[in-house]
């Protein structure tokens, strides 16, 4: 459901007048490389469009104009060829509404030592070019991505479509709609939040509904709908044998299938891309939903449980950055420690899951679909897949709202394989060490307030984040190998003495 060929961005080239008809000509042909070099380029997830080069005032605020009127462009690449004075640049960049990366790049690679004169000086002047826009946009204060290095560099190219995927889930943000089935779960501190601030932010908007809202959709499900659903359970996952035809829990699948295709009509009428539940408000549902929340994780859509808006609206957001990428984002929970004595030869490391709601995206293996008893919520016992997430780097990134502004904490994580079978336990799961050590990346997470709802992701990096957060004017804290608490700790009290966000 998410295709980020839908967008682009657009390649803008700054230079002046002063040069001449000839060297403008040449820092078009320049520009039309560099565009589509950088279109070609490995792993480029967005069509990159170049547009003219810029030269006055007001060809660059009608770029921006231009750029803040279509839908598709999510962002603009700058780059000053030449030397392009910024005080033209002011009008534009004061009407952009949309994402900046600035690439500082230069045509030639290379200084070629032996022939070099003032006509390549001349035409080859990114270096000073770059410094004369950098002054302006940061007198501005502009939030921007600076990328520098050759514009054939492999590292240029996954630096741009790091930011490139952090634009689309901006774009995708301005016209998102989050609803919460249910409010939140009862007297719980950190789902709660100030959803006008977040829309001024972020640009979704998240509004409330009741269950049975849901529960109405949920109910018109055909009977052959349901059969064919359940037939794809069984094409898709290993479905445990009280849950197959005859089996004695076939009617807790059958009902599974119901919610899931309620869920999905519901969320195609809104139309939303994200969702919240609470296992404290189901009236008229037989289950907390399970299996059906996992797999709508699996096709794109964010989720947050116990009414967890932020945590729906970020898995929505990283689900977005994710798209086509190698490895799962998924909703979780930190939810218990394993913390081994001193000498004993093996990592402090926490085990993520939730009740149910874990999205089979970050599945090593074709998951199970089970059915077990719940403690909680007072409903029928309810389906869910169960797996585990294979071993490798991971972040978990989560939104809170610190009453004056939003702040988004990330932490680096080293995914790793259980050192025993996990027969007894009925929910999807992954098992991480935190960067550096679960004592310092626990202790900073707890100091910088982040939920116990996190977004985990083994597809993103903490830059995509750190592109998104930035775009979107959120402070981010991350924290990984090099966290060292007494610094984190005068970042938190840095960052609420400047009131910068
Ligand atoms: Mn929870």
């Amino acid at each position: 459901m998410i295709d980020l060929k839908d967008f682009e961005v657009w390649l803008v080239t700054g230079s002046q007048d002063l040069y001449g008809e000839q060297a403008l000509s040449e820092v078009l042909d320049h520009a039309k490389s560099v565009a589509a070099g950088l279109a070609e380029s490995d792993g480029m997830p967005v069509r990159v469009i170049l547009k003219p080069v810029v030269t006055t005032p007001e060809a660059i605020l009608r770029v921006c104009q231009a750029a803040n009127n279509e839908p598709a462009c999510i962002g603009l690449v700058t780059w000053m060829h030449t030397f392009s004075p910024a005080k033209m640049w002011i009008a534009g960049l004061q009407a952009l509404g949309k994402p900046l990366v600035h690439l500082h790049t230069q045509f030639n690679r290379d200084i070629p030592w032996a022939t070099i004169d003032m006509d390549f000086m001349n035409t080859n002047q990114s270096a000073h070019g770059g410094r004369e826009f950098g002054f302006l946009c940061s007198r501005m204060r502009l939030p921007r991505k600076v990328i520098v290095g050759h514009w054939q560099d492999p590292r240029v190219h996954r630096e741009l479509a790091v930011w490139c995927r952090a634009a689309a889930a901006r774009r995708d943000a301005q016209t998102a709609k989050i609803a919460r089935i249910g409010d939140n779960m009862r007297d719980v501190s950190v789902t709660e939040g100030d959803k006008v601030a977040a829309q001024l932010k972020m640009g979704y908007t998240v509004n409330g509904y009741g269950v049975g809202d849901l529960v109405e959709y949920v109910e018109s499900a055909s009977a052959q709908a349901i059969d064919q659903l359940c037939a794809e359970y069984e094409d898709t996952y290993d479905v445990a044998g009280e849950l197959l035809a005859g089996g004695a829990r076939r009617e807790s699948l059958r009902e599974a299938a119901r919610i899931e295709l309620g869920l999905r009509a519901f969320l195609t009428a809104g139309p939303f891309v994200g969702f919240t539940d609470t296992f404290e408000n189901l009236h008229g549902l037989k289950q907390l939903p399970g299996l059906p929340v996992q797999r709508l994780m699996n096709d794109g859509y964010g989720f947050g449980a116990e009414g967890d808006w932020k945590a729906a609206a970020m898995t929505r957001a990283a689900k977005v950055m994710a798209s086509g990428l190698e490895g799962g984002t998924s909703f979780i929970e930190d939810y218990t420690y394993h913390l081994p004595p001193a000498g004993a030869g093996q990592d402090a490391t926490c085990l993520g899951s939730h009740m149910l709601e874990v999205c089979p995206s970050i599945a090593a293996a074709k998951p199970s679909c089970e059915i077990h008893p719940l403690g909680i919520g007072g409903k029928d016992p309810p389906v869910r897949l169960v797996f585990c997430a294979p071993p490798g780097p991971a972040v978990n990134a989560a939104l809170v709202d610190m009453g004056d502004r939003f702040r988004m904490v990330l932490s680096e994580l080293e995914v790793i394989a259980p050192p025993e079978e996990l027969e007894k336990l009925p929910v999807a799961r992954a098992l991480w060490k935190p960067l550096p050590d679960l004592q310092v990346a626990a202790t900073a997470w707890i100091y910088a307030g982040g939920s116990h709802h996190p977004t985990f992701s083994q597809a993103l990096t903490v830059e995509h984040f750190e592109d998104y957060a930035e775009m979107s004017g959120i402070e981010f804290l991350a924290i990984g190998a090099d966290t060292r608490l007494r610094d984190f700790k005068n970042i938190i009290r840095w960052n609420d003495a400047t009131g910068a966000y």
